[in-house]
């Protein structure tokens, strides 16, 4: 490992199939830790070593920043001038950030009323067009492509390639990390571009240097679920709405990683999510609801006795930051109590029942 952050395209460029004429645009994206977190695998039964990959802590706060320094210093070389994505949120403000930083128009379509609080502040302080349709995910992705090719301006979504040469790296990272590949991965499955570059990048690095093959555990949102009922969700539905998709890009490619390691794409319900989002804050790591559908698949598998990791190495992709989503938390947990500021009350407060 390097002393100090580069940025994925320093450190990991070589391996990265770019085209020549790319211009670096970064941020010091990557390089996120793994967090050992020994008593939630506790929690869920013991026996086995469970690391987390906290990508939240890229510089605008989710995985994305990986593939957009990626596409974007791609842009940057062939001299685009505008970047366009639907989002969910995440890919808006990551797009909004490396847009700003090489100087280009980022213009953001997202489903009114479904963006995270924080995401949609993102975007529009890095200076984001941000326009809400009338519509899903899935019809504003429907209508940026159109848009993209009709118009000179740049698709910076995960149908654009490069996005997925930036995020495989975080799976070159794990394997730095760990000396080779876990015996599990288990991410969020969303518009299926981040499986899809995790099992690129293991495969790659397989092949590379012999660091072996994760099975990888894709994890939906039950109420959006389309690879695990095997067709699109028209009104797709969850609190975790950075997976609430009902028509996923590269669906077919997710299913594909999930069979060829040997895996298996699953559904959680939403309580199941924020209960693992819960879990993992009071083991000190707080995710956005999306970025706990991955451990709390694997806590519905060992649960359900579908899936055996004694004596194994599992590691979980957090997707996204929990500062991204603050409203589910005020809603779900409570607001703090507000008192007289006097010592009596806050004593009684403090230690009531407990003295
Ligand atoms: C984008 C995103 C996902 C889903 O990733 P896909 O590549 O769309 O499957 C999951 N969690 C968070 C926080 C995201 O921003």
């Amino acid at each position: 490992m390097m002393a100090s952050n580069s940025g994925i395209l320093a450190h990991y460029g070589a391996l990265m199939d770019l085209p020549e004429y790319s211009r670096p645009v970064t941020l010091l994206e990557g390089d996120t830790p793994l967090i050992p977190v020994p008593r939630l695998a506790e929690e869920l039964g013991g026996g086995f070593e469970l690391f987390v990959k906290f990508e939240g802590l890229n510089p605008t706060g989710s995985f994305k920043d990986r593939g957009m320094t990626a596409a974007i210093s791609e842009a940057a070389g062939r001299g685009v001038k505008a970047v366009i994505c639907a989002s969910t949120g995440n890919t808006a403000a990551s797009a909004a950030a490396y847009a700003a930083r090489a100087g280009m128009r980022a213009v953001v379509i997202i489903p009114a009323g479904k963006v995270a609080a924080g995401k949609l502040a993102g975007a529009v302080a890095y200076g984001a067009e941000v326009i809400q349709i009338e519509g899903s995910f899935d019809d504003a992705l429907g209508l940026v492509v159109e848009i993209s090719q009709r118009q000179p301006i740049a698709l910076v979504n995960s149908l654009n390639p490069y996005r997925l040469e930036g995020q495989k790296t975080a799976a070159f990272e794990i394997c730095d990390t760990l000396g080779g590949a876990p015996d599990w991965l288990c991410l969020p499955v969303g518009n299926a571009g981040n499986i899809t570059a995790y099992w690129m990048g293991f495969r790659q690095y397989h092949a590379l240097k012999g660091s072996g093959l994760p099975q990888i555990l894709g994890v939906q949102a039950a109420g959006s679920a389309p690879l695990v009922l095997g067709h699109p969700v028209e009104h797709p539905e969850t609190v975790a709405t950075a997976i609430r998709i009902g028509k996923p890009a590269r669906g077919e490619q997710a299913l594909q990683a999930a069979e060829e390691s040997n895996g298996r794409i699953i559904a959680v319900t939403d309580d199941e999510i924020l209960a693992m989002q819960h879990q993992l804050a009071a083991n000190g790591v707080w995710v956005e609801p999306a970025s706990a559908a991955g451990l709390a698949g694997l806590a519905h598998e060992l649960c359900e006795g579908r899936i055996d990791v004694r004596g194994r190495r599992v590691a979980a992709v957090c997707t996204g930051h929990g500062m991204k989503d603050p409203d589910v938390v005020i809603r779900g947990w409570g607001k703090p109590p507000v008192l007289p500021a006097d010592r009596d009350a806050l004593e009684e407060a403090i230690l009531g029942g407990r003295a």
